[in-house]
């Protein structure tokens, strides 16, 4: 028997022109390769049921619950910088919307679950290696506190997908507070319609931002209230050495997540210029670049917004203007905050953003890792043999002991006992992320030989990254110079 699910699709209730109702594909064998029982159970799924022959053909799109309405939704976008009218979802089937355990409103959709009237030239499918990097990236990001989509399941199809090379088909199921973008509020600014866009504003105030309608100027509540999330966001990336690789408008949540995990990467080496992705040919999307293009896109967001914020034009520029002027404030704020977690100190003062910024400078020069860095420096909180953990990341290790010793005075300057100090560093630096060459590791080895266990494994260890784990030393450590992996595909 299916259960009783209980969908409420709130989305599907704005005007028909949101989005398309879509069948699902069909698939020759779809398998389950990995479900998330946590989330599931979290979303009140029978995980018995979930993992028998009905859940895997609910979960495939091979067969439709009561109250799930498959639906393509439409969005525009800038890409690279320009502005595509016409985007919308062309391999991601929303099946619904769900209320967790708690309340939360969560959508359920199928990546790689088939064509729809988005598809444009694309064949609606997504091949695995893409679907397990998703479902690590992303898990990894939720385990470690950073706003993202969640994974539910990862299956394989059955079915052959054509790309440069005939890889196994797959699909990732998908759990995000919403996939509203900053690229949907574009797609009716494009067609200058502004009754449609004044819905999409009411029901993200309704499902994201309800405290914000209480505000005089709701749409300016609205306004700042995503500039604060995506200032915050942004920040836990670089803090995690996070690089998105393709922060196009169309990959931007309104909610605040993280979206839409492509050739997404972490930095090994730190060094703010550092790309991966193969489409980003001008380091557009750059790491350190990350903040600029992330109010870029809020600017693109708040001119979609302005037939909402004042009838006047002039006075709607204004207040747009200064809620964009919010966005470097609060990045810093949350960034700093976070370096100060980073570095062990309890309380931010001015002075400490050139100690970090000092810090950051010799890690470029000396090609230090920046994960091990930070994980190594609480072995350093008093002077002694943990120092050489810090030293020897360096290229010229000197450069690491007046840094040390000038970290180590400002301390000093707030009394903490080493052990919680220590632990407290512990768990703002993660010990382990999932690394480009260990995800590549993991997805030669489920393209090329069906074996799942490397990436089972990664999941074991990702899921509690503060967490010393000897047994997985060998994913702490940076990529040999033959290990490095310079590119990733979308
Ligand atoms: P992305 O680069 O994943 O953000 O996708 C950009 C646009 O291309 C979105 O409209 C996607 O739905 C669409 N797209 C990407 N891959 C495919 C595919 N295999 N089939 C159909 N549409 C696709
Ligand atoms: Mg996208
Ligand atoms: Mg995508």
């Amino acid at each position: 028997m299916p259960p009783r699910l209980d969908f409420d699709n709130s989305y599907l209730r704005l005007p028909e022109r949101f989005s398309a109702r879509v069948a699902p594909a069909p698939f020759p064998e779809p398998r389950l390769v990995r479900l998330n029982t946590e989330l599931a159970s979290s979303l009140k799924f029978d995980v018995d049921w979930l993992t028998s022959d009905e859940g895997l053909a609910f979960l495939s799109g091979q067969s439709i619950l009561d109250g799930s309405e498959p639906a393509a939704t439409a969005y525009a976008g800038h890409q690279f910088g320009n502005f595509v009218p016409q985007l919308g979802d062309g391999r991601a089937i929303l099946l619904g919307e769900l209320l967790d355990c708690e309340g939360r409103r969560f959508d359920i959709q199928l990546k790689g679950g088939g064509r729809t009237p988005f598809s444009r030239m694309g064949d609606g499918r997504a091949a695995l290696g893409p679907v397990l990097r998703e479902y690590i990236v992303s898990e990894f990001m939720a385990a470690a506190g950073v706003p993202t989509t969640r994974a539910l399941a990862a299956l394989t199809t059955g079915e052959p997908v054509v790309r440069e090379q005939v890889l196994p088909g797959a699909v990732l199921v998908r759990v995000a507070s919403s996939h509203i973008r900053v690229g949907t509020f574009q797609y009716f600014a494009a067609r200058q319609d502004v009754e449609s866009l004044q819905a999409l504003a009411d029901h993200v105030l309704w499902r994201h931002y309800p405290e914000a309608t209480t505000a005089e100027n709701v749409y300016r509540s609205l306004l700042d209230s995503i500039v604060a999330a995506q200032a915050d966001l942004i920040a836990r990336w670089l803090l995690i050495g996070f690089i998105h690789g393709v922060m196009n408008t169309d990959n931007m949540s309104v909610a605040g997540e993280t979206i839409d995990y492509g050739p997404c990467a972490f930095m090994d080496t730190y060094d703010p210029a550092t790309v991966f992705s193969s489409i980003d040919q001008f380091g557009r999307y750059a790491y350190g670049a990350q903040p600029q293009i992330g109010l870029w896109n809020l600017t693109r967001l708040a001119e979609t917004l302005l037939p909402l914020l004042s009838d006047n034009e002039g006075q709607a520029i204004a207040i747009a203007q200064e809620a964009l002027d919010a966005f470097e404030p609060r990045f810093l704020e949350a960034y700093h905050a976070g370096m100060a977690r980073k570095l062990g100190l309890i309380e931010q003062r001015h002075e400490d953003a050139s100690l970090a910024n000092d810090f950051l400078a010799a890690m470029m020069e000396n090609q230090v890792d920046f994960t091990l860095f930070f994980r190594n420096l609480s072995s350093a909180i008093q002077p002694g043999i943990g120092d050489e953990q810090v030293r020897s990341l360096f290229v010229d290790p000197t450069a690491a002991d007046t840094l040390l010793e000038r970290w180590r005075a400002r301390l000093a300057e707030e009394p903490q006992d080493a052990i919680t100090r220590k632990a407290a560093m512990d768990a703002s630096n993660p010990a382990y992320i999932p690394r480009n060459h260990r995800i590549e590791e993991v997805i030669r080895a489920a393209v090329d030989k069906a074996d799942f266990a490397p990436f089972h494994e990664l999941m074991t260890l990702l899921s509690r990254p503060f967490e010393l784990q000897p047994q997985y030393a060998r994913y702490a450590t940076p990529p040999l110079e033959h290990e490095r992996v310079r590119a990733t595909f979308c």
